[in-house]
């Protein structure tokens, strides 16, 4: 049989991951990452939500029992708080993990990197057209929906802006807090996520409508930044900023051309409600190493992480049309046993139930 020749672009979530099952099937893949070394950017804190991947309930688990691959978390999340302009619920339980982003050497690209025992071309930022000439296929992991874009096979729905800083104090790391309101992030949240007992990360995300291109983003982020502190009851030192301007939201129309894969989020990894890829990100790598290795097909195991993301849509199109009265609603609705009840279920996929009511209302 005429050997494959595999070439990854990008070494990032959906890469690695990808990069580590060929690697396990006997396909030693050729990776390329634009950056000097594996996540050379800012860092961040991340969550991985079990109420979002429903029927999987422990991600960490899924992975190492399934794929053998080992992700160790900063915390596991025992309480999540939200607060709206008024009220405030706070939801316990086996709510998820949380795990570090970007440089540092715990981060899970880092993690990941570790597994991987191909070398990684760095600082070459791989081009599509000249890849297809090279290799028999092409997994596309850029973590960036534009190359899909590019290649017209990607339907945008939003942008968001996102700003956010690390901050230094007081904190449990099984505690995270979310921001439902308005006024501090328009159509969006915000979030608090710790890093350890003395740092966390903090974040503004709200998508860029017309209506928001108007607003300083820097206004906003020192009016939620006032009331983070406030919320937490302590003065938060700020020790680094970012900003990631128009971060893309969307879906490719086909998750698999001819022999290119669209994996993390140029497949669509990036769940439109609360921003979460991670989980999407690290399966379509896996996936698509799964249809190289002759195991499955792509399109076919992908298909789950189309229909969340079509849910997962639905659920913020709902979310975006209330004020922070109706807000205040539901966050009350949230801080009752049935909320608890719901958000712990483990065999009830809320995302799904929840988008199937919305419907209707967002047409
Ligand atoms: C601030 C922020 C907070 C977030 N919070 C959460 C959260 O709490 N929970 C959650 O689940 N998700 C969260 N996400 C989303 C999540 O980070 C992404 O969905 C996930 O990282 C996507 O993985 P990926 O593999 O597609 O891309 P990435 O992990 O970003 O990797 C892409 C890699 O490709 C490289 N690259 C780009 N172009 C090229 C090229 N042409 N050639 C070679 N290499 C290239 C990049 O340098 C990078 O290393 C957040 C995102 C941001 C920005």
């Amino acid at each position: 049989m005429f050997p494959i020749k595999v070439a990854i672009m990008g070494a990032g979530l959906a890469g690695l991951a990808c990069a580590i099952m060929l690697e396990k099937n006997g396909i030693e893949p050729v990776i390329f990452e634009k950056r000097r070394q594996v996540g050379d950017r800012f860092i961040n804190g991340e969550i991985l939500m079990s109420i979002l991947n429903r029927p999987i309930d422990d991600c960490l688990a899924h992975f190492s029992q399934n794929y053998g691959i080992y992700l160790q978390p900063v915390g596991n999340i025992g309480k999540a708080v939200i607060f709206s302009e008024n009220n405030k619920a706070e939801l316990t339980g086996q709510i998820g993990f949380s795990n570090i982003r970007g440089r540092h050497p715990h981060s899970f690209e880092n993690q990941l990197a570790r597994q991987v025992k191909t070398g990684i071309e760095f600082n070459s930022e791989a081009c599509y057209e000249e890849l297809l000439e090279e290799y028999t296929h092409v997994v596309m992991a850029t973590g960036d929906g534009t190359y899909a874009e590019k290649v017209q096979n990607y339907r945008p729905d939003l942008t968001a802006t996102l700003k956010g800083a690390i901050v230094t104090g007081k904190f449990d790391r099984y505690t995270v807090y979310a921001w439902l309101n308005n006024h501090l992030a328009p159509k969006g949240y915000g979030w608090l996520i710790p890093l350890s007992e003395k740092e966390a990360n903090i974040v503004i995300g709200y998508p860029d409508y017309s209506e928001n291109k108007e607003k300083d983003p820097n206004v906003l982020w020192e009016r939620f930044y006032e009331d983070v502190c406030n919320k937490m009851g302590q003065y938060l030192k700020v020790v680094d900023r970012f900003e990631v301007n128009r971060y893309l939201f969307g879906i490719c129309k086909y998750p698999r051309i001819g022999n290119t894969f669209f994996t993390g989020n140029c497949f669509g990894a990036i769940m439109p409600f609360l921003g979460f890829g991670q989980f999407p990100a690290l399966l379509t790598g896996i996936y698509a190493a799964h249809d190289l290795s002759g195991k499955s097909k792509y399109d076919e195991m992908t298909g789950h992480l189309r229909q969340s993301y079509q849910n997962s849509l639905v659920v913020r199109r709902a979310l975006e049309k209330l004020d922070n009265r109706k807000l205040d609603t539901l966050v009350k609705a949230m801080d009752t046993e049935w909320g608890n009840k719901a958000f712990n279920a483990k065999k009830f996929d809320l995302l799904k139930f929840v988008s199937y009511l919305l419907r209707p209302a967002t047409g």
